[in-house]
């Protein structure tokens, strides 16, 4: 379903109205995750009778007109991605491994049934926003602009099949740290009622619907005063997957970490990177599974030292309790861990451009 126009050329609508700088730097002090956005979105079009992707705008961000039959609203072909643009020392913005995210888009979309972007046409269109809306990427530690790229089913149409129209947009809001506690420990809850994904499901494809299903177990969770839920395989209910939205890496006290292996879950970038940073280290990271009985074994034994979790958003957090149902127990002192610390600063160093970029993974915009 591939398409390929590789000169696709962008035109810009002039904001009338942009945020007033004042107003802008105000909400750049310490804007909460995802309710500030910036003045400018992209939208790019796709119509398999027009030969695919056709046209591509930079638009002020506002609503969108859609029909009511738009496939997406009833079938949920829908696909996102999750990145940063970090300000860099010398006034600069940079992207983290942005070639990845346009490589994962094309995965989900394989998987939804939803035509692929061509890799350039998604690495333009982030560049392109960050153009007109660059004085929104914040300089502050800890804060940087997210940007959200997502495609969807435009078509209007009730029957089941793929659509034949698409819309493929970005979108970005200055964010500070993720979560209420910042760099302190959460706390997380085992769910036992409700998997987020089966074998052969779309568990590794970035997709609404995944957070859909994900939503009432998060609010048991919530219930029971944790910041996020960890999910269980859907067949045996025993192996560790992931957070709604995270990733998650177990150290031991011997040098070894282990993580749980790809197929279920969402191939994070963060992780992919963690794994790199971490065998730089010296330490042996494992891909295999483990399961939440040896987790809770290996908390009280004292033998697993460390839980973090990873993702764009929250970069690396220390995982500190787990509220179970079966159980709860606390990892090492509950605090933040040393590897995870030291990660985290490795990681973030790289990305804000203070520490060198031994892997190539900054592309300055
Ligand atoms: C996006 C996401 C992650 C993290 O991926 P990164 O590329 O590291 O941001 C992990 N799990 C799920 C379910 C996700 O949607």
């Amino acid at each position: 379903m591939t398409s390929s126009p590789t000169t696709l050329s962008f035109t810009t609508l002039p904001h009338p109205a942009p945020v007033p700088a004042e107003a802008r730097a105000e909400a750049l002090v310490d804007p909460k995750f995802g309710t500030v956005f910036t003045d400018y979105m992209i939208m790019v079009d796709y119509d398999s009778d027009k030969g695919g992707w056709y046209q591509a705008q930079v638009l002020p961000r506002g609503p969108i007109a859609l029909d009511p039959a738009a496939s997406v609203l009833h079938y949920a072909q829908e696909i996102f991605e999750g990145m940063k643009a970090y300000r860099h020392p010398d006034g600069g913005i940079a992207l983290f491994r942005p070639e990845e995210n346009a490589r994962r888009l094309n995965d989900s979309a394989r998987r939804l049934a939803m035509p692929e972007l061509p890799e350039a046409l998604f690495l333009e269109s982030l560049r392109q926003l960050l153009a007109v809306d660059r004085a929104w990427v914040p300089a502050a530690e800890g804060s940087s602009l997210y940007l959200r790229p997502f495609m969807f089913a435009s078509e209007a149409f009730l029957g089941v099949r793929p659509a034949r129209q698409y819309k493929f947009m970005v979108i970005a809001c200055p964010v500070g740290a993720y979560f209420k506690s910042g760099h302190s420990a959460v706390k997380i809850w085992v769910s036992r009622d409700y998997v987020r994904a089966a074998p052969g499901g779309t568990g590794a494809a970035k997709t609404g619907g995944n957070y859909a299903a994900s939503l009432v177990p998060q609010a048991e969770g919530i219930a029971h005063s944790c910041d996020q839920v960890v999910f269980l395989d859907a067949v045996e209910r025993r192996w560790i997957e992931e957070l709604g939205g995270m990733n998650l890496f177990f150290v031991f006290d011997d040098g070894t970490v282990i993580t749980p292996p790809l197929g279920t879950i969402l191939p994070g970038i963060t992780r992919d990177s963690l794994m790199r940073l971490m065998r730089d280290e010296g330490l042996t990271v494992r891909e295999e599974p483990y399961s939440i009985d040896q987790w809770r074994a290996d908390a009280h034994s004292g033998r697993l030292v460390e839980t973090m979790a990873c993702g764009t958003a929250a970069v690396v957090t220390p995982v500190g309790t787990v509220v179970d149902p079966e159980g709860d127990f606390t990892i090492g002192s509950g605090g933040p861990g040393q590897l995870t610390e030291k990660l985290r600063g490795r990681l973030t160093g790289i990305q804000t451009g203070r520490h060198p970029d031994p892997h190539g993974w900054v592309v300055r915009v």
